[in-house]
């Protein structure tokens, strides 16, 4: 039986039926008690001590029996009329003398045998189906029992009427209590009902439905707390929600790359810089041995116990990846492992620079202070020995090693001051082609001197920048160097300045050695020189590029070198125009 409705019915036929059975059958009983006393009552109230001498008189008569009949009938409290009720008079043996029916034998009961003992026989039980009473009346005659004979047909009758009506009352009362329980069961359903919907709607993820409140009972209560709870659930599940897309926001976005495998070992998450930085695609059907076999074990790292975390290093093309793998479950069936992939290839990149530029740095002192030295001791060894002239030129080595020197530590310095920021720029508002004109007049002379055909263009109404003027000029300065020292006498060095769009420009054209292609990309490295031993010929340390790289990053402007080599050189320098 599932519905709560057929319980509910169940119940009540049940109680009504128990209810029916016990108020009927002490209503039946009670009838029968009461007809029984009833019966005796009318009895004693007949045979009284006078009634009885009467009828010991009415024994001496002749025709005795009959009239000890019809006095009895005459008695109207004996109910002779009573349907079932019949007078006998017996002689001794219990032989019928005179019957107020038709019968001619009634059977042997216990109070005829108490009357042929000479006492009242009147014991009677609800049980038995007829009541009786047996007189002994004595005369000279002999003895006479009298009996009176009841066979219960009218309380039979009236039970029965009783059982009718209980059986009436009853139908009724199933009736009405089969209406009660499906009105109760409507009461006490239709909210559950509304309950079960709401529930099956939480439970497909539907907060929206406020269900009503129509009772202050128990119900009403239950409904109104599940309305609270859904309330809840639905503001907790949004929290949750928000934190899945702020992690899932983070996880799309984030630097890092993130691959997710589940027990098994096959991936369940991955972001797009993994993708990136193992440079191959990843799907679901791809495995961890796949991925990151030659570097971890994979049930190993299951294994690993919470806070811990292993970490290993790996190439995938050409980046150098650094990954971070731990279980994300303790529970290691519903768990996993992720695996955080950080691209260290710019680290690595920035500490092999920096070792190489220490190497470098040292290397170019090295050199100056070994010739320093070797034409110093020389000196030393001679004693005074040596001809002035070849004295005076060791001097003048010496003095240019030491010289060259203090440049490649003055480059060096402001290449420090440059990286740590701490360069001081005094930043004025000059016209660009003032600044160029400069450079070009401090120069033409040493260019000159060199033979080279040493031109300068400017374009008309050439705009201000906003800059340091002295330390730009140094940078252009440098430029149209290096093309006069890389440039065979007797060659054409040009300075063109323009604008272009938001930038004004200087180019520097030489038609001098030119860069091998391969030297290209290297040229703003420090210590980078094309040809080593005619830079340093030249006086160069190999830093001018890169500090002019950082002066103009400083000014949010660029440089831009494009060469053939053999045939010539072009170095543009641009900078922002200034702002009205
Ligand atoms: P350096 O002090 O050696 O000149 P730079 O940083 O100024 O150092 O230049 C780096 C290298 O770039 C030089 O050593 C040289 O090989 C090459 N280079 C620069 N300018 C020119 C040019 N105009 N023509 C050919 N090579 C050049």
């Amino acid at each position: 039986m599932r519905s709560l409705r057929m319980k509910l019915v169940l119940i009540m036929v049940l109680l009504i039926l128990a209810l029916m059975t016990v108020a009927g059958s002490f209503l039946i009983n009670g009838v029968g008690e009461f007809y029984i006393s009833e019966f005796y009552n009318q009895m004693t109230g007949t045979f009284s001590q006078d009634f009885i001498s009467r009828l010991q008189e009415t024994a001496t008569e002749d025709n005795a029996p009959n009239r000890l009949k019809e006095l009895i009938m005459a008695q109207p409290e004996i109910g002779i009329d009573i349907s079932g009720r019949n007078v006998y008079v017996l002689d001794e043996s219990g032989a019928v003398l005179a019957a107020s029916g038709s019968a001619d034998a009634v059977s042997m009961t216990a109070n005829m045998l108490t009357a042929m003992n000479g006492a009242v026989g009147q014991a009677s039980s609800v049980t038995s189906a007829y009541m009786d009473l047996a007189v002994p009346v004595d005369s000279d005659a002999g003895r006479y029992i009298v009996y009176v004979l009841d066979n219960k047909h009218t309380v039979n009758a009236l039970t029965g009427e009783v059982l009718t009506i209980i059986l009436r009352s009853l139908a009724l009362g199933l009736l009405i209590c089969i209406i009660l329980a499906f009105l109760l069961a409507q009461i006490i359903i239709a909210p559950l009902d509304a309950l079960t919907k709401g529930t099956r709607q939480v439970a497909s993820g539907d907060f929206s439905q406020k269900l009503t409140v129509t009772s202050r009972d128990e119900l009403g209560v239950l409904t109104r707390n599940f309305n609270s709870m859904s309330m809840v659930l639905k503001s907790t599940l949004a929290e949750v929600e928000n934190e899945r897309n702020k992690l899932s926001t983070l996880f799309l976005h984030m630097t890092d790359g993130v691959v997710a495998f589940n027990s098994d070992g096959g991936v369940i998450h991955f972001n797009p810089a993994a993708v990136k930085m193992l440079c191959r695609t990843i799907d679901p059907a791809v495995k961890f041995d796949e991925l990151f076999g030659a570097t971890a074990n994979f049930s190993a790292l299951l294994a690993l116990p919470k806070p811990q975390y292993f970490s290993v290093e790996m190439e995938a093309g050409s980046r150098d990846l650094e990954l971070f793998m731990a279980p994300f479950s303790a529970d290691q069936a519903d768990g996993g492992i992720m695996v955080v992939i950080h691209d260290v290839t710019e680290q690595r990149h920035n500490e092999q620079t920096r070792r190489e530029f220490v190497a470098n740095a040292s290397h170019e002192l090295r050199t100056p202070l070994t010739n320093i030295k070797s034409y110093a001791e020389t000196i030393a060894e001679a004693g005074g020995d040596l001809p002035k002239e070849l004295h005076d030129n060791f001097i003048s080595v010496i003095i240019g090693e030491a010289d060259r020197m203090t440049r490649i530590v003055k480059d060096l310095l402001t290449l420090s001051r440059l990286d740590s920021g701490k360069m001081e720029m005094s930043i004025s508002r000059f016209p660009f082609a003032r600044a160029v004109s400069n450079v070009y007049d401090a120069v033409s002379i040493d260019a000159r001197n060199h033979g080279h055909r040493f031109t300068l263009e400017l374009a008309p109404n050439l705009p201000e920048v906003d800059g340091d003027r002295e330390r730009l000029e140094q940078v252009i300065m440098n430029i149209v160097s290096n093309a006069i020292k890389y440039t065979p006498d007797g060659g054409k060095i040009r300075i063109l300045a323009a604008t272009e769009g938001q930038t004004v420009y200087v180019r520097i054209s030489d038609n001098g050695i030119g860069i091998p292609a391969q030297d290209l990309p290297r040229l703003f490295e420090r210590f980078y020189r094309v040809d080593k031993a005619r830079s340093r010929e030249s006086g160069g340390t190999g830093l001018g590029l890169s500090i002019a790289k950082e002066i103009l990053n400083q000014h949010k402007g660029d440089i831009k070198i494009e060469s053939v080599y053999g045939q010539g050189t072009d170095v543009t320098i641009s900078l922002p125009i200034a702002k009205a």
